[in-house]
């Protein structure tokens, strides 16, 4: 009698282990680990992930697996070590962590019991043209221009993109393909992500300078050796680390491997996956959240078959199914939105390293300001090999900083200014010689608050202890925590009098402003409120690209890496907004922050020149962006995270317990510190650990929920996780409902 078989499945349920099923002799040759399966589980049945295949005995009952749904796996081996690497190194759900490695759907769905041949696979076949003969007859004009543009694009074109790019109806279509000018059919064709308008991008190849040489002929080397290795390319901005990553692409395309590059956010995307596209066509997929869910799982179906060998994308695409990766790029390397905010609370770019090493693949950071650990651990010599390109392209000049002195303003003119008079002719003289104005501000909107000045109360958000900011487009006050909204009240909401004063400023007021300082101007803006839209980020860029904007004023949207050639002038309005947040890395954020936008002035033939604006104008992050200085900025932060222990010098994991009634949370984080105090005694070495809290959190209240924090702060990341994990165990144990409990291992955000 052969043994029985068993299969280790992780669901997609925020469950913390895995759940063992036997294996039907029919399902025995073909299931293997990273295959889909649908189980029993409860009452329900779900689709799973087979996590490991083995013949280890259980006790008592093992329901079996009900259906296999892939026989070729949907994740690589190496993909499905890095995804249970994640789940263990951010203490996450194994199957929740698995689901967010896939496009959206595949691990998701519930099974009714009665009907298991559900539908697990989204591809889809649609209505394409196939053939175009154009031939002399008449025709309108409308349809001589879509056969025209049909005539341009390579085939199979899908139907329904097509119309909506063209604003024009199916008849048309229609009326071609019975003249038999076109033909049209169902197929399996790719939703593509890209314009049209993106089809034929300029972008030229340069010869790289020495330094960029220099850079270029390590990383041939580390290619060539196939094994794993981790560079940090430290460049000021404009220095051309662009050119490098596509030069290091091109490498390892003729070596025959593929690679992955993460960018930031999409307003990145569009114009670096113009460069991308120009040097690698169709060998290029893309990935990030604001594509549909078709397009993003045609993407990677794309690159699963080994049709596309570059991937670029945010996030999520550090899962990208490639093989045989030669290379993978981190664009700005210190950028948040690496972080999910979510579980599985991952940086994407600490799982890049670790992929490259599971890969034996060349991992490279990029950034101008490096995240302190990161620079820490690359001069430390601790793996992480350090380059850096100090000047920028052609010897052009960093820009020149000025910092106003905003309480000086304030005695000037007797009252707040939004605009100083060193910023307001300075922008007069771009104005004047027809070159391009940044304005950097931190929060959308219109008013930051809304103050009575009678009692002094504000309106706040009735889930989150936060102020809602007032919003003048849409007359309405809104939480930017939880979307909250609220009218604009007449009188106060505690005394009733109608003394109501809009606190500070946006993004949308700032426009006004400058709307009537400069009648002429034309002034766009860009914050999340103006890019909901789909295609509204390229409309906005594109136009300040084209020159049709002189100034663009916006929220840290952007400080990100566009290079506008004609930008000679970067102002920034309240610096100091990210120092007031209780967080020990506030001065790295407002340093980086401050150093990322002014590296938008000055990148064409013009030199630049940046007006920062703060009242605190002598503090240390604010001194050294001045000089943008990265080192001078490294030398006093570290000293003050060394004499605080927090990273790189600790390691850190942030416990927020969450719920409605504040009384039973402080109880539960209570138990956890508790807990956690416990297990830390049972350590035998002398290594310090400190369990900080449980406190409230500095956003106390947050959609609905009243949260409680615990910082466990540790010199040793594996008696981190033993902790966390042994009380987290208990308390699970406990039955104790941690279910919008989180841990955040390496938080980047401690509110
Ligand atoms: P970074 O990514 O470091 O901010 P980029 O790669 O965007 O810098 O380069 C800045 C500008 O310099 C871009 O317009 C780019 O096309 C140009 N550039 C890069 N390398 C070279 C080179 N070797 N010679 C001339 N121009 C270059
Ligand atoms: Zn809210």
């Amino acid at each position: 009698m052969t043994p029985e078989t068993f299969a280790d499945i992780a669901v997609p349920r925020p469950l913390f282990q895995t759940f063992t099923y036997a294996v039907p002799d029919s399902m025995k040759k073909d299931l293997t680990p990273g295959s889909r399966v649908v189980v029993p589980f409860g009452r329900q049945h779900l689709v799973g992930m087979t996590v490991r295949v083995h013949q280890e005995p259980r006790p008592g009952e093992v329901k079996p697996i009900r259906q296999l749904l892939d026989r070729e796996p949907l994740l690589s081996r190496r993909l499905l070590e890095l995804g249970l690497w994640v789940a263990a190194y951010y203490l996450a759900p194994p199957g929740e962590t698995l689901k967010v490695m896939l496009p959206p759907g595949l691990l998701a769905r519930k099974v009714g019991k009665d009907h298991l041949s559900g539908k697990f696979w989204p591809e889809k076949r649609q209505l394409a043209v196939v053939g175009v003969t154009p031939r002399e007859e008449k025709l309108t004009a409308r349809q001589r221009e879509v056969l025209e543009q049909l005539t341009r694009l390579p085939l199979p074109v899908v139907v329904q993109p097509f119309l909506r790019r063209m604003r024009c109806s199916q008849s048309v279509l229609k009326t071609l393909a019975s003249k038999s000018m076109i033909e049209m059919k169902e197929v399996e064709a790719y939703r593509s992500p890209w314009t049209y308008s993106e089809s034929s991008p300029e972008v030229r190849k340069h010869v790289l300078n020495p330094d960029q040489q220099r850079i270029f002929s390590k990383i041939q080397k580390h290619l060539a050796s196939a094994e794993f290795r981790s560079m940090l390319i430290h460049g000021v901005t404009g220095s051309g680390k662009t050119e490098i990553y596509l030069n290091a692409i091109a490498e390892a395309l003729a070596r025959e491997r593929s690679a992955l590059v993460l960018v930031p956010e999409i307003g990145l995307t569009p114009q670096i996956s113009r460069y991308f596209r120009a040097w690698f066509g169709e060998q290029v997929a893309i990935l990030h959240s604001a594509l549909s869910a078709g397009e993003r799982f045609d993407q990677w179906q794309k690159i699963r078959r080994g049709e596309a060998q570059v991937v670029v994308g945010t996030r999520s695409a550090v899962f990208a199914p490639l093989e045989n990766l030669g290379v993978i790029i981190v664009d700005e390397e210190h950028d948040g939105s690496y972080k999910q905010e979510d579980l599985p609370r991952y940086n994407a770019r600490d799982v890049a390293r670790k992929r490259g090493q599971l890969e034996g693949a060349l991992v490279i950071l990029g950034s101008a300001t490096p995240q302190l650990e990161t620079y820490y651990q690359s001069v430390q010599g601790e793996g992480l090999e350090y380059e850096s390109l100090d000047s920028r392209i052609l010897e052009r000049p960093l820009p020149t900083v000025e910092v106003v002195d905003m309480r000086e303003e304030f005695q000037k003119h007797g009252k707040a200014v939004v605009v100083s008079d060193v910023l307001a002719r300075s922008i007069a003289q771009r104005l004047n010689d027809k070159e391009q104005v940044l304005i950097l501000l931190n929060r959308r909107g219109y008013a930051a608050a809304l103050l009575c000045r009678s009692c002094g109360h504000t309106e706040s958000c009735d889930n989150c202890s936060i102020s809602l900011t007032y919003h003048r487009h849409s007359n309405r006050l809104i939480c930017h925590y939880c979307g909250f909204l609220r009218s604009l009240p007449k009188r106060c909401g505690v005394c009733a009098r109608e003394y109501i004063f809009f606190l500070g400023q946006g993004t949308e007021k700032v426009q006004q402003l400058l709307g009537e300082l400069f009648p002429g101007a034309r002034i766009d803006r860009m914050d999340r409120d103006t890019v909901q839209k789909k295609g509204s980020f390229q409309r906005i860029l594109g136009a300040f690209a084209a020159g049709d904007t002189d100034i663009l004023v916006g929220t840290q949207m952007i400080a990100k890496g566009h290079d506008f050639p004609r930008v000679t002038l970067v102002g920034v309005l309240t610096a100091e907004q990210a120092l007031k947040m209780a967080d020990f890395r506030a001065a790295e954020r407002t340093f980086q922050l401050l150093t990322q936008v002014a590296g938008r002035a000055g990148r064409g033939e013009q030199p630049g020149e940046v007006v920062i604006q703060t009242y605190y104008p002598n503090h240390y992050s604010l001194k050294h962006a001045r000089s943008q200085d990265y080192r001078l900025f490294f030398e006093e932060e570290i000293r003050f995270r060394r004499n605080f222990q927090y990273p790189p010098f600790t390691v850190l994991a942030n416990c927020v317990l969450q719920g409605e009634q504040p009384r039973q949370i402080r109880d539960q984080a209570e138990q956890l510190a508790d807990l956690l105090l416990h297990y830390r005694t049972r350590l035998s070495s002398g290594q310090r650990m400190r369990v900080l809290g449980p406190a409230q959190a500095p956003l106390e209240k947050l959609k609905g929920q009243y949260r409680f924090q615990i910082l466990v702060k540790a010199t040793s990341r594996k008696e981190l996780h033993d902790v966390l994990a042994s009380a987290m165990d208990d308390l699970r144990r406990k039955k104790s409902s941690l279910k919008k409990s989180s841990i955040d291992v390496d938080p980047l955000n401690l509110l």
